[in-house]
């Protein structure tokens, strides 16, 4: 039996809240794949996973694998700590995905280097990061990148 103590949790990063509708989603991030809701009526990609078509409200819908290719629509680099789980990686920078296929994404960059300078429009491809057992996250690394 494992057991965490006050000092542990402080070092865990929050965690995505896995719902019945958001399930598929990080269910594929486990097995590495990207896969985003895709409306069967009007084809649209969507995300955030959501029961109803933003674009015209149809509940009909898969879940198709998409390229995990993306570019930079806006970021923003942390260089003050919010949060001890993220102390090893600061400077870090959060970023607007805009997928291949249409929808944005807000995560991580990662595989930075000092010399890298992270623009917008800069082409970025999916990376996932394994947090436990049951969870795997989405995050981005710069094409090109060193
Ligand atoms: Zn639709």
């Amino acid at each position: 039996m494992t057991t965490m103590n006050a000092s542990d949790e402080a070092l865990m990063p929050p965690l995505p809240l896995v719902t019945e509708e958001t399930r598929p989603f990080w269910d594929s991030c486990k097995a590495g794949v990207l896969r985003l809701q895709r409306c069967s009526s009007c084809l649209e990609f969507r995300f955030p996973p959501s029961v109803i078509c933003p674009a015209c409200s149809s509940m009909d819908c898969s879940w198709e694998p998409v390229s995990g290719m993306g570019s930079i629509f806006s970021f923003v680099t942390f260089q003050r700590l919010y949060h001890k789980a993220f102390a090893s990686l600061l400077p870090y920078v959060v970023a607007v995905i805009e997928l291949e296929e249409g929808p944005r994404m807000v995560s991580r960059l990662v595989g930075l280097g000092e010399q890298d300078s992270v623009k917008c429009g800069a082409l970025v491809k999916v990376r996932f990061e394994r947090l436990s057992d049951d969870l795997a996250l989405p995050l981005f690394e710069m094409l090109g990148a060193q």
